[in-house]
């Protein structure tokens, strides 16, 4: 499914913004921050700081993306997997919950934020029901490959 795909599939219209945006995250190796996007598109004068802030938050609203929390408290934005959840289905979790199934890896060194999508956490629900939960980070922090193999490691 490539991203245009993505956005009509979730039923919802995609724009040029949307689009650049969107794939620009796609094409990422890994999460970027709202600088970074910005960056990447500067190219694009149309497409300035506020019109991909807003972008980014559709993008998050609608579960395209999703918001990891970065160094210094600045988000990254990654590409959520499409889910094929019944929509029966899709409502019985709160939505930090739906929004976040899986963990990151944080690399301590170069700040690279990564998904691992294999790893799904199930929240009991009875600790759920004691709690009204706003958003779930399940963080792994360490030094990423890029980083262990350039020796960044030993010389901090
Ligand atoms: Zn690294
Ligand atoms: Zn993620």
């Amino acid at each position: 499914m490539n991203i245009q795909e993505r956005i009509i599939n979730a039923g919802l219209r995609p724009t040029k913004a949307r689009l650049a945006v969107l794939n620009t995250i796609a094409d990422a190796e890994s999460a970027l921050s709202h600088p970074e996007i910005l960056e990447r598109l500067s190219g694009q004068k149309e497409f300035d700081r506020v019109t991909i802030y807003r972008v980014l938050d559709w993008l998050t609203e609608h579960d395209l993306v999703h918001k990891i929390s970065g160094e210094n408290r600045a988000w990254k934005f990654q590409l959520s997997q499409p889910r094929f959840l019944p929509a029966t289905n899709k409502n019985s979790q709160p939505q930090a919950l739906q929004n976040h199934h899986h963990a990151h890896l944080h690399c301590k060194l170069c700040g690279q934020i990564t998904c691992i999508h294999e790893l799904e956490p199930r929240f009991p629900q009875s600790a759920l029901d004691k709690f009204q939960v706003d958003s779930i980070d399940i963080n792994i922090k360490g030094i990423c490959l890029q980083c262990a193999s350039l020796g960044k490691h030993l010389n901090n």
